[in-house]
């Protein structure tokens, strides 16, 4: 089943340039930028620049070269912002999908959070 995409959410406007972001770092096919409610000291949002509602969409179809840049941009923030484990105390990615999940914006994010012990996930 093809999953609509509504182009009108908040991301894709931030991706048009219709909203202004705090950009971390940018690549052709990902943007990582500040969360705008930040829960953690580090609280970035690494976002894919296609049209993607979630991350089982964007792993069912995205390109490979689309995935690798995410997630290479998403190591590149974890570094940039002090949180990799090779030079901080690490970090909490996760990422929320539909009502279950409780997501709110329906473009496929990466939360990246740290600068605090994060506490165990309790639900
Ligand atoms: P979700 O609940 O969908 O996983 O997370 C959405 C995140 O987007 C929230 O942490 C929220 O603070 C953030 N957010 C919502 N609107 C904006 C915005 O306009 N700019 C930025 N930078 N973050 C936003």
């Amino acid at each position: 089943m093809a999953l609509a995409y509504d182009d009108q959410n908040i991301f894709a406007r931030i991706l048009r340039g219709e909203i202004p972001n705090k950009t971390v770092l940018e690549t052709d096919h990902t943007l990582a930028f500040h969360d705008i409610s930040p829960s953690a000291p580090v609280h970035v949002l690494v976002i894919p620049k296609g049209p993607y509602v979630s991350f089982d969409h964007f792993c069912a179809e995205a390109t490979d070269a689309e995935i690798l840049d995410f997630h290479r941009t998403a190591a590149k923030v974890c570094a940039m912002t002090g949180v990799a484990l090779d030079s901080g105390e690490g970090f909490r990615a996760i990422t929320n999908a539909g009502e279950h999940g409780v997501q709110e914006v329906p473009h496929y994010h990466l939360h990246i959070l740290g600068g605090r012990h994060m506490g165990r996930m309790v639900s």
